[in-house]
Parts: C-alpha cells; structure tokens; sequence
C-alpha cells in the first residue's frame, strides 16, 4: 500500500526541490518541511489513548499519543536529511541507523553499517526514512533487517518514488505502507529517478 502526498503546499516544495539551482541551505529546509508532512500523513493512525481533562472552564476528556516506542530509522546518509523533521515530531522518538552504499553497477544495496535498538516484543513503531525511493534495494534491505530484528510495526517514508522502486517494495514487503511526496516517471539507465532531484545525499550535504 503506498500513499502519495497531495497537497498544494507539497506540491509548491517539491517543486523547488526538484529545481537544480535550489542551494543546500534551501533544500535542507525544504526536505524538513516535506518530511513534517509525511510524518502527519504518516501517524494518522498511531496509537491513542483517552484521558480526563480539566480546562478553566469545564471537565472533558482529550487523546494522547500512547506509543511507547517510535524508532526512527535513516538509511545513511541520505535518510539523515529527514530526521531533524521527525525527531521535530516525535521528540521521544529513539533512532537506529542503517548504513547501506549503492553498488553503482547493479543499484543492489551492500549493507556496511547497523545500529538499532531490538525489537522488544514487536509492538514498537519503526520508521524508516530515506528520501529517494529509486531501485527498492535499500529500502527493501533495511526493512528485511527490521524484521529479523523483531519488528513487526513499519512503515516506509520518502520524498520521491520511481514506479519501479514501489512495486520491488509491494512484492517484497505488501505488510509495509510508504508515504512518499511525489510518484516520479521512471528510472534513467543509472538507477537515478526521472525527473526526480539528482543525489539526495549530495544536494543535502552540498557535496556536488
Ligand atoms: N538516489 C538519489 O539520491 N537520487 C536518485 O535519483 C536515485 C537514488
């Protein structure tokens, strides 16, 4: 199941996103901005619990967020662009980090680093964070990783999907939801997404 943002306000940043002479500092802030709503669209359906309050005026009753346990999980390094945003949301959250470099030739991820916490009793939320979703491989892979580690609460949240890098996600992990803010045209013959941004990881770290 894949969600695709569709928002004026989305569409107004992803649009500058998009645009090659946006400079790092801008397209950092943007990537928070998008990254806040997919966070929202993301949570809609996390946890709640209802409680007694008493406001000045009268007594009533209100919702609080009841999840314990929020991972947050970047794939390195790109996904790293999108956690200021979400620790903005969730600032109980705890973080693991998943390293995993492209092979150039065959876009299959080679994984090179892993720090997350295990899964407990598989009732934690993980949220995995990576902004472009190109071939699936990364993605598909720190999800398997999830899973072996327990996890049985994920969910998948990106800025840009190539149509490719869905469906590998659908087939492998049906189990999983992606939130994305923008549903590209295709991949080019080096794995990059069209249109799409360029490197996420560059533009965000302003290493072109
Ligand atoms: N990773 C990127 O940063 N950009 C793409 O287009 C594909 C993968």
């Amino acid at each position: 199941m894949y969600t695709v943002l569709d928002h004026p306000l989305v569409h107004h940043r992803v649009a500058l996103l998009r645009d090659r002479e946006t400079p790092s500092k801008l397209f950092r802030e943007l990537v928070n901005e998008i990254t806040e709503f997919l966070a929202y669209e993301a949570l809609r359906d996390i946890r709640m619990r209802e409680i007694d309050i008493e406001t000045p005026v009268a007594k009533t009753k209100g919702q609080r967020v009841d999840e314990p346990r929020i991972i947050l999980i970047p794939i390195l390094r790109a996904g790293m662009g999108m956690l200021d945003a979400m620790l903005h949301i969730l600032p109980y959250a705890k973080v693991g980090v998943l390293g995993m470099q492209r092979n150039e030739e065959t876009a299959e991820p080679v994984p090179y680093y892993a720090k997350v916490p295990p899964a407990k009793d598989g009732e934690e939320l993980a949220l995995v964070i990576d902004p472009m979703l190109a071939t699936g491989g990364s993605a598909c892979d720190a999800v398997a990783q999830l899973k072996k580690l327990g996890y049985r609460r994920i969910k998948f949240l990106n800025l840009i999907a190539a149509p490719e890098g869905i469906a590998r996600f659908e087939r492998e992990h049906p189990d999983v939801p992606v939130f994305t803010a923008a549903k590209d045209e295709r991949l080019n013959s080096h794995f990059y997404i069209v249109p799409g941004l360029g490197d996420a990881g560059d533009r965000i770290f302003g290493t072109l």
